[in-house]
């Protein structure tokens, strides 16, 4: 509204005195020379406008000062007035008499705001300095004394008490200082062409400043449940973990000197689950009772009665964190059979996992490449901590050292005769001698359609398996075959070359023999017999299920062919069962040959059970065939764990 009443103001100037520097002329050609005597400082500011000459001489003879004894001016003065009157008359009719203001009457204050480089705030008025509003009212004072006609007089008059009143006085403070701060505002507009460009630089930085300030904190973010902390001096940590009875801490912890320190973390526990609990933590505190000084057996026994929140006070391990071994699980069949509770060397007994030889294992963690951390295969579900089992290293050092040794009789790897314990612990290896077995790495096998595995039957003498043949190729022999054999024999007059047998002579079956051609040989009436890979394979690529009944010793050749077989063992029952079956085929064995048959099968089991992918105890032939079909049907079912190397 103030602002309103400058443009109001300046537009009742040019009114008036359109344009001004005729009216500031007017003023001073009545002023009759001794204005600029006595005033001249004072008018030369007040009249700085727009119309001035370059280059002219203010202080000698000012251009806008006339003599007023020009006669050409004073009727210039007389036609200007006559011509102001009649103009103010005419308006003064259209309007009715009313006494408006109209910004658009004068032409010069149009254009004026209309150019956006000069505004309406720039000529007579902006420069404060060199025009004050006293100075503009004295000069006018000084006008409406040389003025004669009343109308005149009277609007000077009106436009004195108009400057005079305190509304004027207000607005043109107001847009003094507006006016003043504007010259002072930043530019609206940039002031380089690549001030987007900076700007997203500066952004960009800013972001990325803030981003790294995030990470830093981060870093310095502790998991849930753990805070670090000064004790004593020391930087510890306090962490939280929630035990229940069916969530075991699954933590091993030992001596060092007086302190007690975390020394293993098993995997499936609730300290590995939180990843709160680290290898190296020393224990200060459990729920507020000290621990330093304690044995470790105080400790299992206390925390074995603690429940629900249990919060320790640990010095954290200073050790860095060596990757862990093998992320991946692997997945073994263990060749010798393991007892925690009997073995002296595991590092904590409740932890150790028992097993018996041709169990699958599946190793989860070799951190610890002495005492790794496995489960049994079925028991993943049931078992919530993995369990200790001896690496391969310990393990067989462990079955060397007993080898070896004379015992109590209690060992872990197996409780058996001296002899049988050479037998079944150490096998000798083709390439390396004194091989010993403790793992294989296994993995899983589906046999295809059209290659299906050949099934080993093996057992002693007189357990069945032959008969158990027999039938199977008699009752679906559309599905089942046998593999050609060689012989060295003569061909009887029905036989065919290549259907009972393959006919070859001794030097040629002696070189195929020679290089391990044959799965199994043996000799007969001074005739060889046997049954090479080669006829094993031609079943196989027919479709058929190729039925081998084979002697244990066999098996290694056959592990080794390629051929992938799937491994039955036939055990025989009891001694009176035997004599009861045999007895039903017509045979009549002697009790020592009943007893040599379950020597025998004893025997097999100790030194190939872990070789034997399925067993079954012939009790009763309709049974064990029954039993049989279902373990054969599987294989196109399920997969099955074989050695990895069998894959590669
Ligand atoms: P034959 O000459 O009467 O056909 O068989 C004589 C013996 O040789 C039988 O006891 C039979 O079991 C055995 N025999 C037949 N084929 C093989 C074979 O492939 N390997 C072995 N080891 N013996 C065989």
């Amino acid at each position: 509204e103030d602002l309103c009443q400058v443009t109001q103001l300046y537009s009742l100037h040019h009114f008036y005195h359109s344009p001004p520097q005729e009216l500031l002329q007017m003023i001073t050609g009545h002023m009759n020379g001794y204005v600029q005597e006595a005033k001249p400082g004072v008018r030369e500011r007040a009249v700085d406008c727009p119309g001035e000459e370059e280059g002219a001489d203010h202080q000698s003879a000012p251009n806008l000062v006339k003599s007023p004894q020009c006669p050409a001016h004073t009727e210039r003065v007389k036609h200007y007035q006559e011509e102001l009157r009649r103009r103010r008359e005419e308006e003064a009719a259209s309007r009715g008499g009313k006494h408006e203001i109209d910004p658009n009457a004068s032409l010069r204050l149009k254009k004026l705001s209309q150019n956006q480089k000069v505004g309406i705030d720039n000529p007579t008025f902006e420069n404060k300095e060199k025009i004050s509003r006293e100075s503009f009212i004295e000069s006018l004072r000084w006008a409406e004394r040389c003025l004669s006609d009343p109308q005149s007089l009277q609007d000077t008059e009106q436009l004195l008490q108009f400057l005079s009143s305190e509304e004027f006085h207000s607005a043109y403070s107001i847009y003094s200082v507006v006016s003043q701060q504007l010259s002072h505002v930043s530019p609206t507009s940039p002031i380089t062409t690549q001030a987007q460009d900076l700007c997203l630089e500066v952004k960009d930085q800013h972001t990325q400043a803030l981003m790294q300030a995030h990470d830093h904190v981060a870093e310095q973010e502790l998991p849930e449940g753990q805070v670090l902390t000064q004790y004593l001096g020391e930087s510890v940590k306090l962490v939280r973990l929630e035990k229940t009875r069916d969530t075991p801490l699954g933590a091993t912890v030992r001596n060092d000197v007086d302190s007690v320190v975390v020394s293993r973390v098993v995997k499936g526990g609730v300290a590995e689950r939180s990843g709160l609990l680290s290898e190296g933590d020393e224990i200060l505190e459990i729920n507020g009772i000290p621990i330093r000084g304690k044995h470790v057996n105080e400790v299992h026994d206390m925390l074995q009665q603690m429940q629900g929140t249990l919060t320790f006070l640990l010095i954290p391990s200073s050790q860095i964190k060596a990757a862990p071994h093998r992320h991946t699980v692997m997945h073994v069949k263990a060749y010798f059979d393991y007892d925690p509770s009997d073995d002296p060397f595991v590092p904590c007994r409740e932890l150790g996992l028992s097993f018996q030889k041709g169990d699958i294992l599946h190793v989860i963690s070799q951190d610890d490449p002495n005492w790794w951390q496995a489960y049994r295969d079925g028991d993943e579900d049931n078992q919530p901590l993995a369990g200790l089992v001896p690496g391969t290293k310990e393990a067989k050092m462990a079955l060397i050292q007993h080898a070896h040794c004379d015992s109590t009789g209690k060992h872990w790897y197996g409780k058996k005769s001296k002899k049988q314990k050479k037998k079944s612990l150490t096998s000798t290896n083709k390439n390396d001698g004194d091989e010993i077995l403790t793992y294989e790495e296994m993995s899983l096998y589906h046999q295809p359609a059209n290659r299906k595995r050949p099934i080993a039957l093996i057992g002693p003498t007189n357990s069945g398996h032959d008969e158990l043949r027999r039938r199977l190729l008699s009752i679906e022999p559309e599905k089942y075959a046998v593999a050609v054999p060689h012989t060295t024999r003569n061909p009887r007059i029905h036989e065919r070359n290549g259907r009972e047998y393959h006919f070859v002579n001794r030097t040629a079956f002696e070189a195929d023999l020679a290089m391990g051609k044959f799965v199994e040989s043996g000799e007969y009436e001074k005739n060889l017999y046997g049954t090479s890979t080669d006829s094993v394979r031609h079943v196989v690529n027919s479709g058929k299920i190729c039925l081998l009944c084979l002697h244990s010793r066999s098996l290694k050749v056959l592990r080794t062919s390629n051929l992938k077989p799937y491994v039955i063992y036939i055990a025989p029952p009891s001694q009176e069962r035997l004599r009861t079956l045999l007895a039903a085929e017509g045979k009549t064995p002697k009790p020592e040959e009943l007893k040599e048959v379950l020597d025998k099968a004893r025997e097999m089991e100790q030194s190939f059970g872990h070789l034997f992918d399925a067993s079954l105890v012939n009790m009763d032939q309709e049974q064990s065939f029954h039993e049989l079909r279902r373990l054969i049907d599987r294989l196109d079912t399920e997969p099955q764990w074989v050695p990895t190397s069998w894959l590669c």
